[in-house]
């Protein structure tokens, strides 16, 4: 029979490379620990029509990417191109309005998108997001911002540039649109047929594909932060000082309007020097329109995602520390039968206290079993023969330094617990 391999775009992460994971995990759920998130799981698959209502139907993502499929029933389901839609719909199932506001809430989930794989762009990948909700205030979009930075920060990364823009609200969109709209008409058919759908429906969005064309047409098309109304400049000078009391540097770039077709105000995105093409690692933004949009009461709302393998990526550039692979505490050999089977019941014992204990499972000789606890890099290890077991101790060996000590089997687990 073939092989079966792993579906294009998807990638097995191995013991070899998980640890890298789970350090950045840990950093990840310290920091959310310290900045008061509650971590939240959400489902994979959700009803089609969240993400079309809730990520914005003239995105990329609903347009193109998705994983979409009818069930048994005749329901279209999908599975979820991002965690923002679902935090939104949980939200708002469970009645969290009335919980403490502001609901601060975190996730690490997989994402699903149907994209063309390449550096940095899978059709499986992963994201820490957070989303907040019920505060409108600037401070709090500062908030979050920071809260992405000092994690990136504390992770070793150096090549950060934080890019910030305001795309206001409904309000100032709406006039912005127009103008916009006026500036791109005489190159209407030049647009790709995604971008003309996009004219009459969100023309912001033009300015934000991929293709030549539509980048070339964009260019000089009049900005949108450049057209916000008063609350909205104010809401961003603010951003601003508290950036500055806060002492994150930013740069304002004008052109990004992020993802999400409900985004109002506050978007950014933060990038690495140190990524080629796909150089973002992060992006966010408010959303003060999106819990309506799902059916809800108005409630403010913003957050980011941040993708897992990006930063991955961004930290094997830099050559910063990710963590180590685990090594066990001791590899405890035995000589014959009946040591063998004494090894069962004190490789529980030590592993009952806390210590990474391994043993031989192979029937090796004791010269495969101590080329073996090299192998797998034992920080110590022990000899068990019929002598050991009558005299009731054993010598301990240090792998590295090669020194022994004679200690009970009581004492060896007392020194190995330290
Ligand atoms: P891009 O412009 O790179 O396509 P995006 O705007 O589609 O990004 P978001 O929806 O904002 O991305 O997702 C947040 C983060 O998730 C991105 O900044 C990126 O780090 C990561 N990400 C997005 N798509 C992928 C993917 N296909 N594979 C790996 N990571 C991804
Ligand atoms: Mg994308």
């Amino acid at each position: 029979m073939k092989m079966i391999t792993a579906l294009k775009g998807t990638h097995d992460i191995l013991p070899e490379e998980a640890y890298k994971w789970q350090y950045i995990e840990d950093k990840i759920k310290n920091t959310a620990e310290r900045y008061r998130y509650g971590e939240i799981r959400i489902p994979a698959i959700e009803y089609t029509e969240l993400f079309a209502r809730g990520v914005g139907d003239t995105t990329d993502v609903v347009q193109k990417e998705m994983y979409t499929f009818l069930d048994k029933g005749g329901r279209s389901l999908t599975l979820r191109p991002e965690g923002t839609a679902g935090v939104v719909r949980s939200f708002l199932e469970h009645g969290m309005f009335s919980d403490a506001l502001p609901k601060k809430l975190y996730y690490l989930i997989t994402c699903y998108r149907n994209e063309k794989p390449q550096a940095g762009r899978y059709r499986e990948f992963r994201q820490f997001g957070v989303e907040v909700f019920g505060a409108e205030a600037p401070s709090l979009d500062a908030e979050i911002i920071s809260m992405a930075m000092s994690l990136l920060n504390e992770l070793g990364l150096k090549n950060l540039v934080l890019n910030i823009n305001s795309i206001g609200c409904p309000k100032c969109r709406k006039a912005y649109n127009d103008k916009l709209r006026e500036y791109l008409r005489p190159h209407y058919e030049e647009l790709c047929d995604t971008c003309k759908t996009r004219f009459e429906k969100n023309p912001l969005r033009i300015l934000d594909c991929k293709s030549d064309i539509c980048k070339n047409i964009g260019k000089d098309a009049p900005m949108l932060i450049d057209n916000i109304c008063e609350e909205c400049r104010e809401h961003f000078e603010a951003l601003k000082k508290e950036l500055e009391i806060l002492k994150i540097g930013y740069v304002i770039n004008k052109s990004i309007v992020r993802g999400l077709d409900y985004y109002t105000k506050t978007v950014f995105e933060i990038t690495s020097d140190s990524l080629g093409a796909q150089s973002t690692v992060c992006g966010g933004g408010r959303y003060d329109g999106l819990t309506e949009e799902l059916g809800g009461n108005p409630v403010p709302g913003i957050g980011f995602a941040m993708g897992l393998e990006r930063l991955i990526m961004c930290m094997e550039a830099e050559g910063v520390f990710m963590g180590a692979v685990s090594v066990p505490d001791i590899f405890v050999a035995s000589l014959g039968e009946n040591a063998s089977r004494f090894v069962s019941g004190y490789v529980k014992e030590l592993r009952d206290s806390g210590i990474g204990a391994e043993r031989d499972h192979m029937a090796r000789s004791l010269k495969a079993q101590m080329k073996y606890a090299n192998k797998i890099g034992a920080k110590f290890s022990i000899v068990i023969g019929d002598d050991e077991i009558t005299q009731g101790k054993a010598s301990l060996k240090n792998m590295e330094t090669g020194e022994s000590e004679e200690l009970s089997f009581d004492e060896i687990i007392n020194k190995l617990k330290k």
